[in-house]
Order: structure tokens, then C-alpha cells, then sequence
């Protein structure tokens, strides 16, 4: 029983040799390789593909890619077929400014940098199907990306304006108001302006409530839907029409039941109506200076960064409440923008914290309309069951029956009616820089913008020494003049080709799908390979994309579903997200800061299993954790003890029966653990698995064949060559995820008599595989038992082991 297998000394644990034999007998056997099987059921893994920067990856980066590639590890051992892609979202501005920086042309830079990337990754094993690689600035790439764009200009949803943009001096490029961060430009920290550009925009704003609809159909996170719920921000109120001097000023308000207390309203600066009332606004003067003030301002500082209320009363100028028949004042404050809304609202200090503050500043009325505050000394906003008071026929109402009577009586009288309105903005879709997707449209004086006929792309981004964007925030590619002049699609005439580019979200709102059928000349994917493999089943990812590139995604997939490109109408069946790494420190990894972790030198020193084990161990996995080299050491040292197991393998194929309840019930920790991403258990209850076989001193083949299955998705290059060096058939990636019976978790028991002085005095129920100690001490701590032999002394313990026990005492 206890001849041990191995005979010859065990060489020492050397990951650097290991993981570099693995790492090529994987690519050699293509072990990730995907394709369509109907016999299989099928599962897609996706990760966020990187955006190949200089930097190279960042130990942030493998907490999300180890996650998935567990679950996909797992997954193919229980005979799915799984999809698990990578590739390479290269287009945009810190390439394009590294490579105007360094004079280095930033095809070039991006070629390098996913060479770097690349070899990072293989060199941490990640079971990625490299044949699928894609990256979005490869022009048979970015062909159906400007596909997609035609098709969303065919239906309307992509057009031009002219609109006041978010503008950073320094990149000299526009901005999405998500790529704002606390009125700074969010690649450069620079101040944002505000600029008036003509701008591609998408429709966005068309697909808001399907956005929200969707959400019920998904398996997200609840944070996940929440953000983006909030992003979209629906909300039911009302449109009320005011007589303002002869003309209608509509105002949108989620809260017509307090209608009795608008005591003024303030319109945008920038308000058209201002100039229509040049003559009849006393103080003009002020008027147009208080709104040069304003346009200095970006959104953001205009309405979340102001502490003190400013404001202009329009002097001539008067509103009738349509409800109580007065004239109000009529302001104009920054914090009202053109661009949301109609650019006008109703004030109701009583019960708006912002109202409330301006009223008290500028000495303006406050009425109270739903009892229960003391509004002169703070605005009583928390109105949701309120009664209604000072006003008129809706005294005495709840707030929600108030809400009902004054939209009915609006619609009756003409004065407004119910509306739904949304927070969400369109989608700003065009940037004059030059690293992007060109956007495949001409003018033509004659026909305006033309869509470029389907057998014209990829429209390519033409070659030029000259990347950097004009002073004045040109493109690039208008001063490529021979690229720019074109004939109109149309009627033949000269035209001009469009000089934006499409921004940075644009090649990774499809991404996914050309991972179905990279390869594909015909179509951004075949029929076939879409009906196979959507949706995705899994998408693991940072929750700074919420509302940016996965609301953009879905937006994207649900057009494509709509025109009958893609068969479902949801790209991701199931979204998780995952917790940042911190430094040593608990801060955020920044250069600045001096701590950041270099995922190489770790591997360098651990090796990649336990960089992998690690990351899966150091914490929650949706919860931020700083790195400690102590942890990391702590890793090592379990995958050495792993590792050491081949010193005290039996010949015993199957399980012993002392362990035999330990292994299933592992194996129904560990593949739970691994469905739920709660990695750090899973990794916990191998630990202690181990620390069992240690304690008895002996594994057998047949639990340690279990153990590194179980442990091989997470440490896949250390438990291969074990498998490979204890002669088991196959590879462990080939092998069949273990199955936990469950009428073998149960502990087996067995059931001792207890005799005092050879008289039955009781039983005890132990572990099978109870010792003659474990056995005493279980009768010892009997009740019964410990009270006859109270005030007595055992002199003797007789065992018969599995039977009895007999205490001799006086
Ligand atoms: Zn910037
Ligand atoms: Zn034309």
C-alpha cells in the first residue's frame, strides 16, 4: 500500500522551462482551436481586447483574462466548444500621439506593440484560439466597420451637425462627454473648452428605451444594469407650454403636480428666443455678457462643478404659470443646457435643492406646494407621498394622484401633455484626427453627403509623413488633397471626401462578432458562424465601460438585429466585472505614484502559474485588492507543494477511503467556485485538500490525477508536465472535468459502543476513518458519559477498533 510509485529523486520545480515547453505543445496541438460542431454544445469566453499601448500589459490586465480562461478551461474538459478570441483594438490617440511624439508612423507603432503584447500573453498561458485574431486596424477589419456605418447612414441614425463639442486644447481633438472626467480631458488631464465643430453623430437617443428593455433579458450584474439604467436616465413627467411674450417656451418637468409652485424660469443663455427679444430685454447688455461667461464653460463645469449659482433676470420679460394664471420672472443660468431638454425649465424652489439655492440668492419666491417641510430653511425634495397644498384643485391629493390631475387637466386645456424623456445624448461619432477608421461618406455640392458605394471599401487610410491634426483642429486628411477629391458616387460630379475619422469606440462595437468568422471576405461574418455561436455567453470586463463601450456594443448589435444582420438581439447573454489591483500601497497603480507591478518580472520570478494563481487568490474578484509579494509568495509555495506531491504518489488508482468524501466534496467546491468566480475559495479548498494528503502522508494516483485536474485550469503549465511525469493518458486539457458523486460527499461513519467497567453504557457515531484518539476524545465529550464517569479516574481504555470501547475506571 504504501510503496511508492516514484523512485528516482524528484527534480526541483523550474517553471521556466515548464512553461515554455507547455506553452509550444499548446500551440503545436492548436488545444484552443474552435470551430463549428453541432454535436457539441457550444460556449463563448470573450475578454475586453486589449488596446495594444507602449506600456505593454499591466498586471490588471490578467485578474480578467486568468478569470475567463479558467471558466473556458473548464468548460472544454466538459466537452464544450468553446470560443475563447483575442485580438487588438489599435486604433486611436495615445498611438497616434506616441507616434507624432517619436516621428514613428503609427502602423508601426501599433505593430510593435501588439508583438509585445503578444508574447506577454503566450508567456502566461492564456488558452486564447490565436487563429481568430483580430485587430480593428486591419483594413479587412475595418471594412465591415465602415459597412456598419453605411448601413446605420442608410437608416438614418448617422448624420452631421453642427454642435457645440467638448474640446481639448491639447490633443486638439473632440470629446464624448464620457471621455470628460471632472471637466479634464481624460487622456491628457487638460481642461476641456467648448468648441462649435461640425460633428458625425449617431442616433443613439432612437434605441434608449430597447437599451433599457434589453436589460430585463440579460444575465448582467446588478451594478452593471443599474449604471447603465441610470446612464439612459428615463423618466415620465410632462411637457407644460408657458406664454412667454407672445411666444411658447416648453419646458420639460418630471414633477407637473407642482405646477402651483414654479415661481420662475430659467432659460439657457444660449436660448434662440434671447435674440428674438433683443429689444424688448431692458438689459440686453448684461444679457449677452453673462452668456460670453457661459460659453467659456464645458457642460460638466456648467452644471456639476458649480458650487455658487449664477444668473441674469431677462428685465421685460415675463412668464404666465398656465396653472395659476401669475406672471413669473425670467432668468438665465448656465446650469440650463441647449443641448438637454428644450432648453428651458420651470423653477419650484420649494422642492428642488438647485432652484432652492438660486431663489435664495437672488431673492426670488418660494411656494410651498406638498406639505411636510420647513422650505424656508431648505428645499423639501423628498416628496414622493406628499399632500398637496396651495394648490388650487389639487389640495388635499397625494402626490401621485396630483400627478395624474394636472397632466389631465393640461391635455385639456392645450397646456402640455405626459412625455418621456431621456438623459442619454447622441453619440458623438467623428474626430479630425488621423489613426481611425475613415468615415466612407463624400459631399457633393449637389447631393450632399453620399454614402461610398459597398464595393469601394474598405475605404483605407491613405499613406502621409503628416499624422498630426492642424492648429485649428483640422483632420489630417484634409490636407491630403489627392485622397480628398473624388467623383460623387452619384451624379458623377466632383466631391469631397469626409477628412474625420470614427473615434476610438467604433471597431470595438462589433468586435465579437468578426471573432465568429474572422476570416471572412464576404460578410462580417457568415450566417452560419453567427447562428452558432450567439450570443456570447460570457463577457468578463471593466465597469469603466458600463456606459461607454458595452452600452455602445449593444446599441450597434441591436441596429444589426434590427436589419437582420445578427440573430440576436443581445450581444452578451451574461456580463461580470471584475475589481481593480491596486499597489502595495492600496492606491492605484500609476507611474507617478512608483507602484506599479510589471507582470514580466513576475513571471520572470514566480512563474506564470503563480502570477495566474495569484490574481485568482488575492481577493473577492469583483472587489479591488492591493498586490502583496507576500501573497504571491504564498502561491509559490502551494504550487512547489503541488508539485512535491510526486514524492508520496501511490500506485492506488483510485480513492482511498478515508479521502474519498474530501475529493468529491472539493470537486463540487471547486467547479461551483469556478462558475461563480469566487476563484479564492476554490483555490482555499484545493489548499486544503493538499494539507489532508500531507497530513496522511501518502496521495494516491488516483486523487492526485483528480487534484490537478481541478487545479489545472488555474495553474494549466505545472499540472501538465505532473500529468505528463506520473504517465497519465493524454493531456490534462484532454482529459474529463472530474464529476462529484454526491452520495460519496457524506462523511462514512461508523457507530462504537462505549462500556464502563464492561457494562454498555452508550454509543458514539465517528468517521470511518476515526483513529483510536479521535475515537476517546468523541467519547470523552459524550454528555452521558462524562457525567458517570464524573469524580472518577479512567485507569485503563480498551479499543477494539470499529466496535467497541471499554473504560476501566474507579
Ligand atoms: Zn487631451
Ligand atoms: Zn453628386
Amino acid at each position: 500500500m504504501n510503496e511508492f510509485w516514484r523512485m528516482e529523486p524528484l527534480e526541483t520545480y523550474n517553471p521556466k522551462v515548464i512553461e515554455k515547453k507547455w506553452q509550444k505543445i499548446w500551440d503545436d496541438n492548436k488545444a484552443s482551436h474552435a470551430e463549428i460542431d453541432y454535436d457539441r454544445p457550444k460556449f463563448y469566453g470573450l475578454i475586453e481586447f486589449p488596446y495594444p499601448s507602449g506600456q505593454g500589459l499591466h498586471v490588471g490586465h490578467p485578474r480578467s483574462y486568468t478569470a475567463m480562461d479558467i471558466i473556458c478551461r473548464k468548460k472544454r474538459m466538459q466537452g464544450y466548444n468553446v470560443l475563447f478570441p483575442i485580438g487588438w483594438d489599435a486604433f486611436g490617440l495615445p498611438t497616434e500621439n506616441y507616434a507624432i511624439k517619436n516621428n514613428i508612423h503609427p502602423a508601426i507603432v501599433t505593430e510593435n506593440n501588439v508583438a509585445h503584447f503578444k508574447s506577454q500573453m503566450k508567456a502566461l498561458g492564456f488558452s486564447f484560439d490565436w487563429d481568430r485574431e483580430v485587430n480593428t486596424t486591419d483594413p479587412n477589419y475595418y471594412k465591415w466597420t465602415q459597412w456598419i456605418f453605411l448601413k446605420l447612414f442608410k437608416a438614418g441614425l448617422a448624420y452631421k451637425t453642427e454642435m457645440s463639442v467638448n474640446w481639448c486644447p491639447s490633443c486638439k481633438v473632440g470629446l464624448a462627454n464620457e471621455e470628460v472626467v471632472d471637466g479634464c480631458c481624460e487622456r491628457c488631464g487638460t481642461q476641456v473648452e467648448h468648441r462649435m465643430k461640425s460633428q458625425w453623430m449617431l442616433k443613439i437617443t432612437e434605441y434608449a428605451q430597447k437599451l433599457i428593455d434589453g436589460l430585463e433579458d440579460v444575465n448582467y450584474i446588478e451594478r452593471v444594469k443599474v449604471q447603465q439604467t441610470n446612464w439612459i436616465g428615463r423618466s415620465e413627467g410632462a411637457e407644460v407650454d408657458f406664454k412667454v411674450n407672445g411666444e411658447t417656451v416648453t419646458v420639460y418637468t418630471t414633477r407637473p403636480d407642482t405646477l402651483f409652485g414654479a415661481t420662475y424660469m430659467v432659460m439657457s443663455p444660449e436660448h434662440p428666443l434671447i435674440d428674438k427679444w433683443k429689444d424688448q430685454i431692458q438689459n440686453f447688455d448684461a444679457v449677452m455678457e453673462y452668456r460670453e461667461f457661459a460659453r467659456s464653460k464645458s457642460d460638466f463645469e456648467r452644471t456639476e462643478l458649480a458650487k455658487e449659482k449664477t444668473g441674469v433676470s431677462l428685465e421685460g420679460i415675463k412668464a404666465i404659470n398656465p396653472v395659476t394664471g401669475t406672471e413669473i420672472p425670467v432668468w438665465i443660468s448656465d446650469y440650463v443646457l441647449m443641448g438637454y431638454g428644450t432648453g428651458a425649465i420651470m423653477a419650484v424652489p420649494a422642492h428642488d435643492t438647485r432652484d432652492w439655492e438660486f431663489a435664495k440668492k437672488f431673492g426670488l419666491p418660494i411656494i410651498e406646494v406638498v406639505a411636510g417641510g420647513d422650505v424656508e430653511k431648505e428645499a423639501f425634495t423628498d416628496i414622493q407621498t406628499g399632500t398637496m397644498v396651495n394648490s388650487g384643485f389639487l389640495n388635499g391629493m397625494s402626490v401621485a394622484e396630483a400627478k395624474k390631475a394636472i397632466v389631465d387637466w393640461m391635455d385639456e386645456k392645450g397646456f402640455g401633455h405626459r412625455k418621456v424623456n431621456y438623459k442619454l445624448r447622441d453619440w458623438v461619432f467623428s474626430r479630425q484626427r488621423y489613426w481611425g477608421e475613415p468615415i466612407p461618406i463624400v459631399y457633393c455640392d449637389k447631393c450632399g453627403y453620399v454614402a461610398l458605394p459597398e464595393d469601394q471599401l474598405p475605404l483605407t487610410l491613405p499613406e502621409t509623413e503628416h499624422f498630426e491634426p492642424g492648429e485649428n483642429g483640422e483632420s489630417p486628411l484634409a490636407k491630403m488633397t489627392d485622397w480628398v477629391n473624388t467623383t460623387c458616387p452619384c451624379c458623377g460630379g466632383p466631391a469631397k471626401r469626409e477628412t474625420d475619422t470614427m473615434p476610438q469606440w467604433a471597431g470595438s462595437s462589433w468586435y465579437f462578432l468578426r471573432y465568429m468568422d474572422p476570416h471572412n471576405n464576404e460578410a462580417l461574418a457568415s450566417e452560419e458562424a453567427l447562428k452558432y455561436w450567439s450570443p456570447v455567453d460570457w463577457y468578463e470586463g471593466g465597469m469603466e465601460h458600463t456606459t461607454l463601450h458595452l452600452l455602445y456594443s449593444r446599441f450597434w448589435h441591436k441596429f444589426l438585429y434590427d436589419q437582420g444582420v445578427v440573430p440576436t438581439p443581445e450581444p452578451y447573454a451574461k456580463r461580470t466585472s471584475h475589481g481593480m489591483i491596486l499597489g502595495e500601497n492600496g492606491e492605484k497603480m500609476s507611474k507617478s505614484r512608483g507602484n506599479v507591478v510589471n507582470p514580466d518580472d513576475v513571471v520572470d520570478e514566480y512563474g506564470a502559474d503563480t502570477l495566474r494563481m495569484y490574481e485568482m487568490f488575492i481577493g473577492d474578484f469583483e472587489k479591488s485588492a492591493p498586490w502583496s509579494t507576500q501573497g504571491i509568495t504564498g502561491c509559490r509555495r502551494f504550487i512547489e507543494r503541488t508539485w512535491r506531491l510526486m514524492d508520496i504518489v501511490t500506485e492506488e488508482e483510485g480513492y482511498s477511503k478515508d479521502l474519498e468524501s474530501s475529493m468529491h466534496r472539493t470537486i463540487k467546491k471547486v467547479t461551483q467556485d469556478n462558475d461563480t468566480m469566487k476563484f479564492n475559495t476554490g483555490i482555499a479548498a484545493l489548499m486544503a485538500l493538499i494539507n489532508q494528503f500531507y497530513d496522511k502522508g501518502s496521495v494516491t494516483r488516483g486523487e492526485l490525477r483528480t487534484f490537478l485536474q481541478l487545479l489545472n485550469p488555474v495553474a494549466p503549465h505545472v499540472t501538465e508536465e505532473m500529468w505528463e511525469k506520473l504517465g497519465f493518458e493524454g493531456y490534462v486539457y484532454t482529459s474529463e472535468w472530474p464529476v462529484c458523486d454526491e452520495a460519496k460527499m457524506v462523511e462514512a461513519t461508523m457507530e462504537i459502543v462505549v462500556q464502563i467497567l464492561g457494562k454498555m453504557r452508550g454509543k458514539v457515531v465517528v468517521p470511518t476513518n476515526a483513529g483510536k484518539d479521535e475515537v476517546l476524545a468523541a467519547v470523552k465529550a459524550d454528555e452521558k458519559i462524562a457525567s458517570l464517569l464524573n469524580g472518577k479516574t479512567v485507569v485503563k481504555e480498551i479499543y477494539v477498533p470499529g466496535r467497541l470501547v471499554n473504560l476501566i475506571a474507579k
